[in-house]
């Protein structure tokens, strides 16, 4: 964006940008510009009256929201963009919640329950009632729970709408709405929230509390939504309880690219957008500046083939570009080879960076013969996916030690960490206390806290052992009113016990724990830093959970490393990439077998296709394989009836398929990345493995000092209580070039404050305009 950026749009986008008047709605096919009208339309805004924290912006992926926020700051300035309400809903809302938790019954320090935890506990529920867990899955449970809070059902609603929300499971399940009731009371006398409730309890925080309602609608006087298309019932009845009054409201999306019915979303939201706000203006962009025009109209024609869609017109001006290419393997394996060889060719012929290469696939369980592929030939490659970060045990293990110190009636991480490290207290132990709990109403926590006023009379063994974790626990949570997320986090992680049983042998197992556990420690570290620089001095332990129990693989993505993606086409949407491989296009892979004879489920796999396809720039390509190793065992497989639905003069059809090409030596070295983590330096080690117990000066030193590049200056994750001292202010001037360890390049334009409170604004290369607070800030004058 420049100062002419409204040039920078055609007339249907400058249209929908500059269209201020009432409700708006873009539908428009993949690549056709809609993020960046959004975008654009922000920056508009806020050079035409409005202030950053009157607009609020959903998308669909931190990410999405982070690139947005970037491009928006190098227009306004990053002061001004910092102050948008921007991001996912789960975050956007989490962040009101945290807010106005009082009003529903919950304390601001309320934790998240992830996936995990509310399986987990739904789970041990059915355990309690006694129901066979082979015919209440707890996974298939859970599942109904959240389709009912997506639609905003309540255990009470649930009772009452028997039939319309069990259909031929009521006869089946019929304990499921008691499951439900318990589940809800459960996560409430925890003070926990699963992700559906970061919804609910929004919604039911609007109803229940006008004068909060109005409160926000006075706040956010423009409301702006990207990929409306995959919104459910829930977040469209929050948008629509925000905008009802003033209903500048712009939404953009395309139905083509619905994709997530099975988590409840809605195509009707954007169907029916219209008739819910009866004065929409409705903007349609045809142009796609995306694709090639073979890959366009490659999309085109298989689109075409659904029935329920808004037809639309999208062509493209770039060159015509080649046929897409179709591949065929005897077997995954050599599927495997023929993609790489391909990528290896076109970075010899076409000079390619390998980050301009996607593999998209329908399952996570297909990139293993392609790591395999590239991990032979040494082409670094970085998966999304899978078992993410925050999912991995050891960062659970330490996460649950957080979320309790921060919330002591956490019950998941009660229950995950009572006994460990082991300590002594088994499972017989536990039992009791839960079901004291659950008889009382009240928190294990509660529990532990008083045993003997719950009927609890524990012989003097297992009684100390509680107790000794009782103090652990308590020692801990005195620590926080004193100590920053970073010092609570590696006081916890040591004196826990968790370090020294990572550290018990060097197996490989323990070796790749202890070095997530000390990424996330860096991770703090990085944290708190960045939160000081930028003036926040108090950076609590609840500010660090904040900040990850919504983060994704995605999330933690740079976008600048020299690495092949690999991901499904579900966590593609929104993205773009010069070349794409669709792998795995085969019958009951993709379409997936999930769909059976239901033309609903079918169409939604079209436009999942359709999603992939449209992801490609420049090369497309379509490969399947004729036998592949599934469930442990070879099938057969036979190529995707979607191939078909392609017209085929877009297509390059396998003859030659690439089959036996010559297996290309590419140099380089392999590198599994492990997304989701932090970039590691030594100084987390020391901090974690000195079990002596430091005084806050010395630790700085011993935390920091290694870290540091000679010439750069790092800001100290110090005690909130230690004032750094105005040695480390360095004499910075206006129209001095500076490299900042993290934002890269840039020129320092102003200097303000003395001493403690000197700030600097610093015009950023790449990311904008910042206010640093200089004595924190790392940076090294150039
Ligand atoms: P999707 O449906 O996949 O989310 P989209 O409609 O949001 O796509 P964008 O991602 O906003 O499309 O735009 C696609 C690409 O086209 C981007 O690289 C964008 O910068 C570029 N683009 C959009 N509009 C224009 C334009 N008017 N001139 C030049 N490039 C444009
Ligand atoms: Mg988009």
């Amino acid at each position: 964006m420049n100062a002419n950026y409204i040039e920078e749009l055609n007339e249907g986008q400058r249209a929908a940008v500059l269209y201020n008047e009432g409700p708006s709605l873009v539908i428009a096919g993949a690549g056709s510009g809609k993020t960046r009208v959004l975008t654009y339309k922000i920056a508009y805004l806020l050079e035409n009256g409005y202030q950053p924290w009157n607009i609020l912006a959903l998308t669909f992926t931190n990410k999405a929201a982070r690139e947005m926020k970037e491009r928006i700051a190098r227009q306004v300035g990053d002061q001004r963009a910092r102050h948008l309400w921007m991001g996912t809903f789960h975050s956007i809302f989490l962040r009101i919640l945290h807010a106005e938790a009082a009003n529903i019954g919950f304390t601001s320090q309320f934790t998240i329950y992830d996936t995990a935890d509310s399986k987990s506990l739904v789970r041990s529920i059915i355990k309690e009632m006694g129901l066979d867990e082979k015919v209440y899955k707890p996974g298939s449970v859970q599942a109904r729970i959240s389709n009912a809070k997506n639609h905003l059902v309540s255990p009470a609603g649930y009772a009452s709408n028997k039939e319309a929300y069990e259909g031929d499971c009521a006869a089946k399940m019929p304990a499921i709405r008691d499951i439900y009731h318990r589940y809800w009371d459960r996560c409430r006398q925890a003070d926990a929230m699963d992700f559906d409730d970061l919804l609910f309890y929004t919604f039911i925080l609007f109803r229940d509390h006008p004068e909060v309602l109005a409160r926000y609608q006075e706040q956010f006087r423009y409301i702006l939504v990207d990929e409306y298309q995959d919104t459910n019932y829930a977040q469209h009845s929050i948008v629509l309880q925000l905008a009802k009054d003033h209903q500048h409201v712009c939404v953009v999306g395309d139905d083509a690219q619905s994709i997530y019915s099975f988590r409840g979303a809605d195509i009707d939201n954007i169907l029916y957008f219209t008739k819910v706000y009866p004065n929409t203006k409705v903007f349609k962009l045809e142009q796609n500046y995306r694709s090639t025009q073979t890959i366009v109209c490659a999309a085109n024609s298989l689109i075409e083939k659904n029935e329920r869609q808004i037809r639309k017109e999208v062509f493209s001006e770039k060159e015509k570009g080649e046929a897409i290419g179709v591949f065929q393997a005897y077997s995954d394996v050599e599927e495997g080879d023929i993609v790489v060889n391909k990528i290896a060719e076109l970075r010899r012929s076409e000079n390619y960076a390998y980050s301009d290469f996607a593999i998209l696939y329908r399952t996570n369980a297909q990139s293993r013969v392609f790591e395999e592929a590239m991990r032979k030939r040494g082409m670094p490659y970085r998966i999304y996916g899978g078992l993410s970060f925050y999912q991995r045990k050891e960062i659970k293990d330490v996460i649950a030690y957080f979320r309790l110190v921060v919330n002591p009636n956490d019950e998941e991480a009660f229950k995950r960490i009572i006994n460990y490290p082991a300590r002594g207290i088994g499972d017989t132990t536990v039992g009791k206390i839960i079901t004291a709990a659950t008889e009382n109403n009240i928190s294990l926590w509660a529990v532990l806290c008083e045993p003997l006023t719950y009927g609890l009379n524990f012989n003097k063994g297992t009684h100390s052992k509680l107790q000794i974790f009782r103090d652990l626990i308590g020692g801990f949570i005195e620590g926080t009113v004193e100590k920053n997320a970073y010092e609570i986090g590696t006081e916890i992680i040591r004196q826990s016990g968790i370090i020294n049983d990572v550290c018990q042998d060097n197996s490989p197992e323990n070796l790749s724990r202890k070095e997530n556990i000390e990424e996330l420690v860096n991770g703090m570290s990085d944290f708190c830093a960045l939160r000081m620089e930028e003036g926040n001095l108090n950076i609590s332990l609840t500010d660090f959970l904040s900040e990850v129990s919504l983060l994704t693989d995605q999330d933690s993505d740079n976008g600048d490393d020299e690495k092949i993606t690999l991901m499904t086409v579900h966590s593609a949407k929104g993205l773009e990439f010069r070349n794409v491989f669709v792998v795995g296009m085969e019958e009951n892979l993709f379409p997936s077998s999930m769909v059976g004879d239901s033309p609903r489920a079918l169409e939604e796999e079209r436009r999942l296709f359709y999603v992939a396809i449209t992801r490609a720039e420049e090369h497309c390509f379509l490969s399947y394989a004729r036998t592949r190793f599934r469930y442990g065992k070879m099938e057969f497989g036979s190529p995707s009836r979607f191939l078909k639905d392609i017209d085929i003069r877009f297509l390059r059809l396998p003859q030659d398929a690439g089959i036996g090409s010559k297996i290309d030596e590419e140099a380089g070295s392999f590198r599994r990345e492990h997304s989701g983590g932090f970039s590691r330096s030594p100084h987390v080690r020391e901090s974690l493995y000195n079990t002596e117990k430091e005084t806050p000066q010395r630790s700085k030193q011993q935390i920091i000092a290694p870290s540091v590049p000679r010439n750069l200056k790092r800001v100290t994750p110090a005690t909130s209580s230690s004032t750094p001292t105005s040695a480390s202010v360095m004499a910075v001037q206006p129209g001095q070039l500076i490299e900042h360890e993290r934002f890269g390049l840039g020129e320092v334009m102003k200097v303000e404050g003395q001493g403690d409170n000197a700030k600097a604004t610093i015009h950023f290369k790449n990311a904008g305009d910042k206010q640093l607070l200089l004595r924190f800030a790392r940076f090294k004058i150039i």
